[in-house]
């Protein structure tokens, strides 16, 4: 197996779009990896032209869960599309991370199974190389989407 498909398989991405490249940046602390968004150019959500490749976005960083004891960070450049006939803008969507948010489905599960567990939200934010805010953000987003009796009675 070649180490590209390696790195995407141990951290266990399915997004066929994405493509990690072979560097990667070790830390003492931490991994950073490489990666790109990348497909063919999809029909215009305004005029239904088809749209171009256009540039890729400034690479964003999403933090991922811990791999052998290391803190790991996705440095993602996402594809852009330039619509021709309208000029309207987009960007590449993945099933990594919801649109326009940089915590992966992943992590937001890992941080929803700790606060079950009943961790702090402190221990969960500096587990995941996150802000206690993001710990926060998941927290209402579980709650609003559940009624409040998943909190154990003592914590109510
Ligand atoms: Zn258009």
């Amino acid at each position: 197996m070649e180490q590209i498909d390696y790195i995407k398989d141990s951290l266990d991405i399915k997004d066929p779009n994405i493509t990690f490249e072979k560097e990667f940046d070790k830390f003492s602390t931490h991994k950073v990896f490489y990666a790109k968004l990348d497909y063919d150019a999809p029909q215009c959500s305004s005029c239904q032209e088809k749209m171009a490749k256009y540039d890729f976005q400034k690479p964003c960083k999403i933090p991922y869960l811990e791999m052998v004891g290391y803190k790991v960070l996705i440095r993602l450049k996402k594809r852009r599309f330039k619509c021709k006939s309208c000029g309207k803008m987009a960007v590449a969507k993945t099933s990594l991370v919801r649109e326009n948010h940089q915590i992966p489905n992943i992590v937001n599960l890992k941080i929803t199974e700790k606060l079950m567990s009943r961790e702090a939200m402190s221990n969960i934010a500096s587990d995941l190389a996150i802000s206690v805010s993001t710990v926060y953000r998941q927290l209402n987003r579980f709650e609003s989407k559940t009624d409040l009796n998943w909190l154990p009675e003592n914590m109510s």
